[in-house]
């Protein structure tokens, strides 16, 4: 199938329900993204800073990019003019870094916490009590050019579905504690839970994403061997 015809399916797959589609188009060129476009995809995600800025200045400028994965300080400044939206803060000396470049550009920056919800060591983000603690601070509460507006998780890379299903459910109760806690502050507005990628999106779906970040089941299987 082409991209123009995944994106269409993917958009009737999640019609009716609250959740977006961030086309995730990390190592793909620009033709393809530009096909991902044409289809009426406006929302996409990459998870390298060079690669996102090229293809930002490259293509139409009304594309919304989404910074998915795992972010370092010093490249921050480089997508603070423009980023929509970065999912994967993991610890508060990014956010506070990603706050000072904000402010230096006069804007706010949306982002989501990233928390770690698999079984897995190798993946980043908080633990529960890590982010209450931080939402919780003082020092967040100065930073008043992000705005945190949902969290991120990935489940566990295991073909036990009811282990996925757990650990999304556990991201959705935790945004809804979280909500309770800590929405009356400014620079908090959680609404978001992105989770869900192409092996296991509609498990997240019915377990309450707003955002499912979709690659290889848009783009076709991504290949890392040579370029
Ligand atoms: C690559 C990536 C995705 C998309 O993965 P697919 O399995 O190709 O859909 C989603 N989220 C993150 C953080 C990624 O790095």
């Amino acid at each position: 199938m082409s991209i123009a015809e995944n994106i269409h399916l993917f958009n009737q797959k999640l019609s009716g329900t609250d959740c977006k589609l961030v086309a995730v188009s990390k190592t793909k060129p620009n033709e393809l993204l530009q096909e991902a476009y044409d289809a009426g995809q406006r929302i996409l995600g990459e998870n390298k800073v060079q690669e996102l800025v090229d293809k930002s200045e490259a293509l139409p400028k009304d594309i919304q990019w989404h910074m998915i994965g795992h972010l370092q300080r010093n490249k921050v400044k480089y997508i603070a003019p423009f980023i929509s939206l970065i999912h994967s803060i993991d610890s508060p000396r990014l956010l506070k870094e990603v706050q000072k470049r904000a402010l230096q550009n006069e804007r706010t920056i949306d982002v989501l916490l990233q928390v770690f919800i698999a079984e897995e060591e190798t993946k980043f983000g908080f633990d529960k009590e890590e982010l209450t603690t931080f939402l919780s601070s003082d020092e967040f509460k100065e930073m008043k050019n992000i705005r945190v507006v949902g969290l991120m998780g990935m489940a566990t890379n295991t073909p036990d579905q009811n282990q996925v299903r757990k650990e999304f459910a556990s991201l959705k109760s935790l945004s809804d504690e979280l909500k309770s806690e800590f929405n009356h502050l400014e620079n908090v507005a959680l609404s978001e839970i992105s989770m869900g990628m192409s092996g296991d999106y509609q498990i997240a779906v019915e377990e309450g994403s707003t955002m499912v970040r979709v690659g290889s089941a848009i783009f076709g299987a991504r290949n890392y061997s040579t370029t």
